[in-house]
């Protein structure tokens, strides 16, 4: 079978060799040209989206994205403290802001820091015409328990969130049926994924990418991995339809 190898979404030269599965997502495997230099980019601004909406949950499952050495971490502000979370453990970044009511006899402010770089990062960020910081010296090393947790808050979801899902369907399907990823009864999906959904959500059309509910083994069977995302695509020859399913 001959490689297509024109973007299935304007029908010129695709000479790039994506990601099916978004890089920074973990994904590892190329496709077979998809698309072309400007919708690769275009296209590419949607998963910057689910990146960002997903940074928490693949900091906690500590996904390695592509090409990268390591897991990212996800910062958080919570309290005035900045954290960091990676795996299962959150640890402090920044304590919290100067607060010129704590300081004591001599100058003296007390300080919670994990190592001496945080201590150096918090002069930095604190210091001013008014307050100046000197390191003293640190005290015992003390474990401390947190009575109160951190709040993360996340922002999820959202049309423009379908729009980024609906790409990866689109990715998927492209890879496993080229043929049928270039023919006109895709224009409609192909248009969805054109839209301005951060400035104009009214837009939408909601038929298109939908949030299913199912729990994804009820619809695709068991996943062989402990972890990871599940993308079944498919084509009715009956009924002359695509679809994709993510979990
Ligand atoms: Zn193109």
């Amino acid at each position: 079978m001959s490689k297509p190898k024109t973007c299935i979404i304007c029908g010129e030269l695709a000479d790039s060799a994506e990601h099916i599965f978004p890089a920074a997502l973990g994904g590892r495997r190329t496709n077979r040209r998809i698309y072309c230099e400007v919708h690769n980019r275009l296209l590419g601004k949607l998963v910057t989206r689910l990146q960002r909406q997903l940074a928490m949950m693949n900091a906690a499952l500590e996904v390695r994205p592509d090409r990268e050495d390591g897991p990212k971490p996800f910062m958080f502000e919570s309290g005035g403290a900045k954290y960091k979370l990676l795996g299962a453990d959150i640890e402090l970044d920044l304590p919290p802001p100067f607060d010129p009511k704590l300081v004591g006899e001599g100058g003296k402010y007390p300080m919670m820091a994990t190592d001496r770089e945080t201590l150096q990062r918090w002069i930095a960020h604190n210091q001013s015409a008014e307050w100046t910081f000197k390191i003293e010296g640190a005290g015992t090393i003390q474990q401390h328990i947190q009575s109160e947790r951190p709040t993360i808050h996340l922002n999820f979801g959202g049309v423009d969130f379908l729009q980024s899902v609906g790409y990866l369907a689109l990715t998927s399907f492209a890879h496993f049926f080229p043929a049928q990823a270039r023919q006109a009864g895709l224009d409609a999906f192909k248009d969805m994924l054109k839209l301005d959904l951060v400035a104009n959500p009214e837009h939408w059309p909601a038929e298109r990418v939908w949030w299913d509910g199912r729990e994804p083994s009820s619809v695709v069977g068991d996943n062989p991995y402990e972890f990871g995302h599940v993308i079944a695509v498919g084509f009715c020859k009956t009924t002359y339809r695509a679809y994709a399913y993510i979990s």
